[in-house]
């Protein structure tokens, strides 16, 4: 059956709601252990974009596969951006998102730099609310357990032509999700890849786009055959300044107890959780500094202890300290094998905060059900 639904202004969108929906008992068991990625809830959103009629078509319809001519756009020039973001249920039922509308601004600035269409921030929230409320029974509760969103925008046209597509799809799944490294807290290991590099200067580094990801994967295969979980790169034009890993941004704690973490340099993907990181650690009185960090800084500062603490974030993993970082010639531990103070400190204050156990003092919650 399908309804419209109750949202009001430009925003607007229909319900069809899944006659093949998983039972309480299937959805029980998937959210008993949710992992991460693997599942997905019963519903989606989908919207259309041309340049004649703007976005329309909004609607939550059944989860399922999406039926793609060979010549749609986007399986062959990757025209194509997403978002990741979380669902956190309260403890008195309600859900929230953590600030949204960053992910909202972030979206239209990776579509600006993929010249696809803006998406307006009405119909991002509007598209995850409808979402949630739909799957509001997927939102699982529990220590660092979400409902992960993924929003995504492709290029839909059926053409083989270079050009920004004049059909575009925009549309977002949901996925309940567990802690994202099975291992738990534990410090990830991380390849540093001279050879090659994530963004190019005056590329889509700072774009969320899939493409970025795509050439991230072979340095990411190095670093696993080195027995490391994560890859750093570099800045593609010296080698030398240290930017972020395949999907996460990189902190520094100093021995004074001041935080370093890499200036944006337009190849640095600009993480919320990166941005929150740093109110709320100049909120907990460490001095926070965005500045150029070199590899040698790095290697030498965790040698001789001048670098205390090594932490990377996003939304997906939080906030995961760094352990060993190996490269061909060596490596350096700036854990031991356990989270470091400061990192657990900033992790805690994110995680009451998403949780509603923390006072939202910035105003970074918005309630999505
Ligand atoms: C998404 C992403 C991040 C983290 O961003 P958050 O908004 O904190 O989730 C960092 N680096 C890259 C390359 C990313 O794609």
């Amino acid at each position: 059956m399908t309804t419209p639904s109750s949202s009001t202004g430009p925003f607007a969108s229909t319900f069809t709601s899944n006659s093949a929906a998983r039972t309480d008992a299937e959805r029980s068991a998937v959210l008993a252990d949710p992992g991460f990625g693997n599942h997905f809830t019963d519903h989606m959103f989908l919207a259309e974009w041309t340049p004649d009629a703007g976005w329309q078509d909004g609607r939550v319809v059944p989860y399922g596969p999406l039926l793609l001519d060979p010549a749609t756009a986007v399986l062959h020039y990757a025209q194509e951006i997403f978002e990741g973001l979380k669902a956190y249920a309260h403890a008195d039922g309600s859900v929230w998102g953590f600030r949204p509308e960053a992910n909202a601004a972030r979206l239209a600035r990776s579509a600006h730099r993929l010249a696809l269409p803006e998406l307006p921030e009405d119909w991002f929230l509007g598209s995850i609310r409808e979402l949630v409320t739909a799957d509001r029974a997927w939102v699982p509760t529990g220590e660092e357990r979400s409902l992960y969103l993924r929003p995504f925008m492709f290029a839909s046209e059926v053409f083989l032509g270079v050009r920004p597509s004049q059909h575009v799809t925009y549309s977002v799944i949901a996925s309940p999700a567990g802690a994202y490294f099975r291992a738990g807290l534990k410090p990830v290991d991380i390849w540093l890849s001279e050879t090659f590099t994530r963004a190019g200067a005056g590329g889509t580094g700072a774009a969320k786009c899939g493409g970025n990801y795509a050439a991230s994967l072979l340095p990411q295969q190095e670093a696993f055959a080195h027995g490391c979980e994560q890859v750093a790169f570099l800045d593609s034009v010296e080698n030398r300044w240290v930017e972020e890993l395949g999907g996460m941004n990189l902190y520094f704690v100093q021995a004074d107890g001041s935080i370093v973490t890499p200036e944006l340099t337009g190849s640095i993907l600009e993480g919320i959780t990166r941005d929150s990181i740093m109110t709320l650690a100049r909120d907990l009185g460490h001095e926070v500094v965005e500045r150029k960090v070199g590899i040698d800084e790095w290697r030498d500062g965790v040698a001789s202890g001048q670098i205390t603490e090594v932490f990377a974030c996003g939304t997906a993993a939080v906030v995961t300290p760094v352990g060993r970082l190996a490269w061909a010639g060596g490596e350096v531990d700036s854990a031991q094998g356990e989270i470091g103070k400061v990192t657990a400190e900033l992790r805690a204050a994110l995680v009451d905060i998403q949780y509603g156990r923390a006072e939202d003092r910035h105003g970074w919650m918005t309630q999505l059900v």
